[in-house]
């Protein structure tokens, strides 16, 4: 793949005027690459930057994690949602101090090997904290790699990726392998942007890239298509009595594990309120999860008496706030809470 040999110099230079400011790279610790590489998944580097931030300042060292109580987690983490991701971060927190003494583990297997830690998270931590020549590739530097080579093969497919990412670490600069992988992290985010819309015209690349010669750069990556997702129609239950909401919290296990959620069911299971008041439609909302679709219709409740189901709790306005972690697929409603509390 001669168009990722020639890659490094033109890509360095460009990066060298053009690196995002990114508060992680101020100060790159492996703590703080792996903060944000996760924060980052599944999330857009605006919406990350504010939770960053609060995050260092709760919990600004591995052992602050590892010892953090699982309410205060989920509230620093509050609406980034994928909560798994948190609890991941936790758990590997914890097996720093049991299996590394609280020190981050500096070899890249011992790194990979961290809960919630795939191979690009691990390379971006190797690479970018600690120097070494190791690839970290994400969709950004994926898509850039297939575009440069022209390589039509489906990228989705682990023999693609594989084969993309061993070009990739044949060419990257030894000394310089941080840079290298950021530099093409930003290209893919800023420059060789997904779907139709790539600015060649400011691309390092320009002058040798196979998808640019061809006039072909829109049609690629080429994924396979995915999975349609799964439509829930639910109904969400806002009981109110003497201002306060009734919450419940749902099973350790699967989507939104062990978060507090406004008492909700399948529409056509028992779509009675659980417990007894007049029940008024306020709101529809919608919430898309990576395959699931719950589409909502939510009711308030005034409950006749303070009566609620095993398991479930009353939470007044300050407790929302400081104590229970709702998730974000509930916003829609947020603001009909608010007005009741
Ligand atoms: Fe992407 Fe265009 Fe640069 Fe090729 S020339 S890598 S398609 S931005």
């Amino acid at each position: 793949m001669k168009e990722i040999e020639l890659l490094p110099l033109p890509l360095l230079e460009w990066y060298h005027e053009n690196a995002r400011v990114l508060p992680w790279r101020s100060d790159p610790t492996p703590y703080h690459v792996w903060v944000s590489e996760i924060m980052l998944q599944q999330t857009r580097v605006a919406a990350v930057l504010g939770y960053y931030a609060r995050f260092l300042e709760a919990l600004p060292t591995v052992a602050d994690l590892a010892q953090c109580p699982e309410d205060k987690l989920m509230k620093v983490w509050q609406g980034l949602g994928y909560y798994s991701r948190a609890r991941n971060l936790q758990k590997a927190a914890r097996q720093i101090m049991e299996r590394h003494g609280g020190e981050f583990p500096t070899n890249y297997d011992d790194i990979r090997a961290l809960a919630g830690v795939g191979d690009y998270t691990a390379g971006a931590i190797a690479s970018i904290a600690l120097g070494q020549a190791v690839p970290a590739v994400d969709g950004n530097a994926l898509r850039v790699a297939a575009r440069l080579t022209n390589d039509r093969r489906d990228v989705t497919r682990p023999e693609t990726k594989a084969a993309l990412t061993a070009a990739l670490r044949e060419a990257m600069p030894v000394h310089a392998a941080g840079e290298f992988n950021q530099a093409l992290m930003d290209l893919g985010a800023t420059v060789c942007l997904p779907k139709v819309a790539p600015l060649c015209g400011k691309c390092p690349a320009q002058n040798f890239c196979a998808a640019r010669k061809a006039d072909c750069a829109g049609e690629l990556p080429v994924k396979a298509p995915k999975r349609a997702r799964r439509v829930e129609e639910r109904i969400v239950w806002l009981i109110f009595h003497e201002k306060k909401v009734a919450l419940r919290q749902r099973p350790k296990t699967g989507l939104l594990a062990g978060l507090w959620e406004y008492p909700n069911e399948l529409a056509g299971e028992a779509p009675i309120p659980p417990v007894s008041g007049e029940a008024v439609f306020a709101a529809a909302g919608k919430h898309i999860f990576t395959h699931i679709e719950w589409h909502m219709k939510a009711y308030t409740v005034a409950a006749e008496g303070e009566e609620l189901p095993p398991g479930w709790v009353w939470a007044d306005k300050g407790e929302l706030r400081e104590r229970y972690s709702v998730p974000s697929a509930f916003q829609a409603f947020s603001h009909i809470v608010g007005e009741n509390l």
